[in-house]
């Protein structure tokens, strides 16, 4: 008998034939014979609906309310999921995630497991039944209701599958899996048997978003192997897992696009220590995420100067000019551009560690398309590259078809 933890997302159970679609599939799993927990996601939209009513109220509203506010739409799918289960003649029971014995750190809004005491869980299905926990919510050890952070639901469940040192942990979700590249921009990719965390991590930092990164960083931590698959049919779907030798066989797992990056480049900044300290700590206080940075060489007659740019977040593009401006006589640079029309091309792969040529390959297919590389930062497995957005997609396209096909 083998105890499985299922994950169900928003639009899994977004509407009532849906949840009874799970309550399928979930009876399918215990008519084998193993133990079934299942963690589900708000209805899709749902968490989205309840932010809103709150600003309609206040823009600011107290984070502790907003927990209490957003836990709720969890504990709406759990006790229709429950319903859905009991409907088919099994025995199925609902617990929120205080109830699952989910104790957090007291940050609002995106709390920190810290640790899990399943006893009600295990009990439960000792007796029978189906249990469904709600996710992305947890309880403080004083009591008070704490959410884990948008996309929450699968720590809830890779935790819960570590906690109960579950067989098998499966994510389900609206895609059939991980992909070697967005399909809807690549029509050839292909989905991926098997991954490891960090490819899936590197990947996800890159644009191709399938799950919450921070699950992605806890499965990995304690070792939870876990499946990303469909709910709406019945393919296999891709395992992630720690890398093994195989893995190295291909160079490249995956290509991604990021299209929501925009980028800065002061001009002549002057170049004496400290400068870039200063422009990046300004950066860092004003919460602004720099990815890339890139500085030239120092050029000119006189006080030496250099070329500095940065990339963000394009929602923080604003934000980051406004504390670029500030600092300009103090930091002296001749001026600021902005660009928000950049794409970042990453390839992703372990086997870059023990393949060489890799960028020179990657580099050769962009000046095939005439595509100008305006910046490049790598990892030990991953290179990525700024270039016009404009033709990002025919970039990535090629790319893709020059590693894998
Ligand atoms: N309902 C939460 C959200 O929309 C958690 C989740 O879906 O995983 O972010
Ligand atoms: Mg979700």
């Amino acid at each position: 008998m083998a105890l499985i933890v299922q994950k169900y997302g928003g639009t899994s159970v977004g509407n009532p034939e849906r949840i009874k679609n799970v309550a399928r599939r979930v009876a399918a799993h215990r008519a084998k014979g193993d133990q079934v927990v299942v963690v589900v996601s708000a209805m899709s939209g749902v968490t989205d609906s309840l932010i809103k009513l709150a600003k309609e109220i206040t823009p600011l509203p107290s984070e502790r309310e907003m927990d209490m506010l957003l836990a709720t739409g969890e504990q709406q799918t759990i006790a229709l999921t429950a319903i859905a289960l009991q409907q088919l003649g099994i025995p199925a029971t609902s617990l929120t995630g205080a109830q699952a014995g989910i104790v957090t750190d007291g940050v609002h809004t995106k709390a920190k497991i810290q640790n899990i005491t399943p006893k009600k869980v295990h009990a439960l299905l000792d007796a029978g039944n189906v249990v469904i926990v709600a996710g992305f919510q947890g309880e403080t050890a004083e009591g008070h209701i704490t959410t884990l952070g948008r996309g929450g639901s699968d720590l809830t469940a890779i935790a819960l599958a570590a906690a109960l040192k579950a067989d098998l942990c499966q994510i389900y979700t609206d895609v059939d899996g991980v992909y070697t590249a967005d399909p809807r921009i690549v029509p050839n990719a292909q989905k991926l048997a098997e991954i490891s965390y960090d490819e899936m991590l590197e990947l996800a930092g890159s644009g191709a978003k399938v799950m919450q990164s921070r699950s992605v960083e806890f499965a990995k931590k304690f070792g939870v192997v876990f499946e990303v698959r469909s709910s709406l049919n019945d393919n296999p779907g891709t395992i992630v897992k720690e890398e093994t030798k195989s893995m190295e066989g291909a160079v490249i797992r995956g290509v991604s696009l990021d299209k929501n990056q925009a980028k800065i480049t002061l001009v002549a900044v002057p170049d004496r220590p400290g400068v870039a300290a200063r422009i990046f700590k300004a950066l860092a206080e004003a919460t602004i995420n720099v990815d890339m940075i890139v500085q030239n060489v120092s050029h000119g007659a006189g006080t030496p100067a250099t070329d500095l740019s940065f990339t963000m977040d394009k929602p923080d593009l604003l934000k980051a000019a406004k504390v670029i401006e500030s600092l300009k006589s103090e930091v002296g640079y001749r001026e600021a551009l902005t660009d928000e029309k950049i794409g970042k091309l990453s390839i992703v792969g372990v086997g870059m560690r023990s393949h060489s040529g890799v960028a020179a390959k990657m580099f050769e297919t962009l000046a095939k398309e005439a595509v100008n590389i305006e910046m490049i930062s790598t990892s030990e497995i991953k290179i990525s590259v700024v270039i016009e957005l404009a033709k990002s997609e025919q970039a990535m396209k090629a790319v893709h078809k020059a590693f894998i096909g």
